[in-house]
């Protein structure tokens, strides 16, 4: 019998999760508040405590994992040849942000990580949930499909011809800081005005709106005329990014996830694929949307993915394991 164990760990701007996984499914995940104070290693030394729990609370020894796989928020850079975090919503050196009580300009991730662990494997978050959905979502047997998160932020996981695209520090697909309208005045936290997350990241249509997010996307349902109208030119304008990549990396497929598509997206794919088919018919005809199959673990599942033995694909995609799992 296979009695490898691997880890997952998926650290964001809000939380960090934490899983461990044998042949069979997903033993236990945990999360926990994204820590913002102290020297900038605390987030490596933060996932590397809240992994170390996992594997007791799950009777495992830390040590016998053979691997671990990370979905990370972005953008990455590189200290010392190895990996780091330069993310404005956790980095108060970088985004000068006053409400991060720290002076960040990088945190040491790939370093932290190695110094127990030898067999890792660190992608942004949407490549490794583009990874968990060609394995066992929405993707599979698909070669040119396109991974897209609306939440707090906006991402891209990009594969062209079976490849997943990773680019020279593994940033390839932060399409939210695209420029899309730069005579708009919404700001994003990379310090653009009009890139696409200024436009359309949850956060940020609610404060235009003035009005929480929930509140607005509520508004919008029950057919309040002006949240209505902020809520489809967000779409309008998530469909004008899709087209986009359509037309540049001929793509079959994009698979929506995040928060705001989960809660919502049922109503405002029309306005995002029409969007989409409203130019271009020989690039675009046929491009199909869909929401994320695996949804909120999307990332976390991507995560275990990237370090997996291929063996033990089949059973899982017979048997789903993960669906016992709760996300958040
Ligand atoms: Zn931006």
């Amino acid at each position: 019998m296979d009695k490898t164990l691997i880890g997952a760990l998926d650290i964001g701007g809000t939380k960090i999760a934490a899983m461990v996984a044998n042949a069979d499914g997903p033993l236990l995940r945990l999360s926990a508040p994204t820590i913002k104070i102290g020297a900038a290693r605390a987030v490596g030394d933060q996932a590397l405590s809240l992994l170390n729990t996992v594997c007791v609370q799950a009777g495992i020894e830390p040590g016998a994992l053979a691997a671990v796989g990370v979905a990370s928020c972005g953008p990455f850079t590189e200290i010392d040849g190895m990996l780091a975090l330069a993310t404005p919503n956790i980095c108060g050196g970088k985004s000068g942000r006053a409400d991060l009580p720290n002076d960040w300009e990088a945190i040491p991730l790939e370093a932290v990580l190695r110094e127990q662990f030898q067999t890792i494997q660190i992608e942004i978050d949407c490549v490794a949930a583009l990874a968990g959905e060609r394995a066992f979502g929405g993707a599979q047997g698909e070669s040119n499909c396109v991974y897209v998160t609306w939440s707090t932020g906006i991402g891209f996981g990009l594969c062209v011809d079976g490849h997943l695209l990773r680019g020279k520090h593994g940033n390839a697909g932060h399409g939210g800081h695209m420029l899309m309208d730069p005579q708009s005045d919404a700001l994003c936290g990379c310090g653009n005005r009009g890139d696409l997350e200024a436009l359309i990241a949850g956060r940020a249509i609610g404060q235009r709106a003035g009005l929480s997010t929930p509140a607005l996307f509520a508004a919008a349902a029950a057919g309040d005329h002006a949240a209505r109208a902020a809520v489809e030119a967000a779409a309008a304008w998530l469909g004008r990014a899709l087209y986009n990549l359509a037309v540049i990396l001929d793509t079959r497929l994009f698979l929506i996830g995040g928060s705001v598509w989960l809660h919502h997206g049922s109503w405002l794919a029309p306005i995002v694929q029409r969007e989409i088919d409203a130019r271009m018919p020989a690039l675009t005809h046929g491009v199909l949307l869909q929401p994320a199959a695996l949804g909120a673990l999307t990332a976390d599942i991507g995560a275990l993915t990237l370090v997996m033995p291929d063996s033990w694909r089949p059973h899982w995609n017979r048997t789903q394991p993960w669906r016992a799992l709760a996300g958040d």
